[in-house]
């Protein structure tokens, strides 16, 4: 079952939630924003978070107050980064707070991974098509967010952010929880052999194997012309897995952005003039 469900919020704004997590723990906030209901025009349109794409920086923030507003959170308590598609992981405190909300150069600087065990902070990053990867430790109480396209995915920033949370928080792999959100799959992805080098060498080094996920879920396909179908959701769940993360702890969405640009932002099927969607996860006080 798809683990992302869609909301429409009174303000208007759509919101994809970890249903499954919330109800575990109602003191948490976990989710990724879809393109509905927000206040962007076209190429926008309309509930565009990022700051980076040409859009009027008003609009973004005004966006990004609807999203803080749904989820009953103040937008000075909300950080946001200037993303590198690296695998550095920073450990966010109270200090952090109002980080980047207003403009990228008081962002959270050349970050890709955040975590926290701190109540009353969200943690938000920027997507159209690379993947979300959520974390949560419920023994310990504390959350991770990475983003991850190919290169913050073979630079195994989901090993990096779980590693991370062990050392500062004492977080057991085995007893939490992942997801991975809406982001562009196999159905749409492809990459070429520079890229596809890479994964293989990842694979071998964790000794993963190509049908790890199962027959029809293979992590990579030759398409012919030096060209491959790639899953980076399959890869991730596998990299998790290889981290001590237990299979039945990961939940991927079935969501392609590509697919369904109805719904989000994809900066490879919009031609890269498109907007952002934010992934957030946060513990309340
Ligand atoms: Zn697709």
């Amino acid at each position: 079952m798809e683990p992302f469900l869609l909301q429409k919020e009174q303000n208007g704004c759509g919101l994809l939630y970890i249903k499954g997590w919330l109800e575990k723990d109602s003191g948490l906030t976990a989710g990724f924003t879809s393109r509905l209901g927000g206040v962007s025009e076209h190429p926008f349109g309309s509930l565009n978070c990022g700051l980076h794409v040409q859009d009027v920086p008003g609009h973004v923030v005004n966006n990004r107050q609807l999203l803080a507003e749904a989820l009953h959170a103040q937008l000075n308590d909300c950080t946001y980064a200037e993303q590198v598609h690296g695998n550095e992981v920073e450990v966010i405190t109270k200090e952090h707070a109002g980080a980047g909300i207003h403009s990228r150069e008081e962002a959270i600087q050349s970050k890709d991974a955040f975590i926290t065990n701190q109540t009353g902070i969200f943690l938000h990053a920027l997507f159209a098509d690379c993947v979300p990867l959520y974390f949560y430790d419920p023994i310990h109480r504390a959350i991770g967010l990475a983003h991850a396209g190919w290169k913050g995915t073979v630079l195994q920033i989901a090993k990096a952010t779980i590693n991370a949370m062990q050392s500062e928080y004492g977080t057991h792999p085995e007893k939490m929880l992942a997801a991975i959100g809406p982001s562009i799959q196999g159905c749409c992805y492809e990459v070429d052999e520079v890229v596809l080098t890479r994964v293989r060498e990842v694979m071998a080094e964790l000794e993963i194997d190509n049908e790890a996920a199962g027959k029809y879920c293979s992590i990579y396909e030759y398409l012919g012309n030096y060209k491959y179908k790639l899953s980076l959701q399959q890869l991730n769940r596998q990299i998790m897995i290889k981290a001590g993360i237990m299979p039945q702890h990961i939940e991927i969405s079935s969501l392609c952005t590509s697919c369904r640009t109805d719904l989000f932002f994809s900066h490879r099927k919009e031609g890269g003039k498109t907007g952002r969607m934010a992934a957030w996860i946060g513990l309340y006080e």
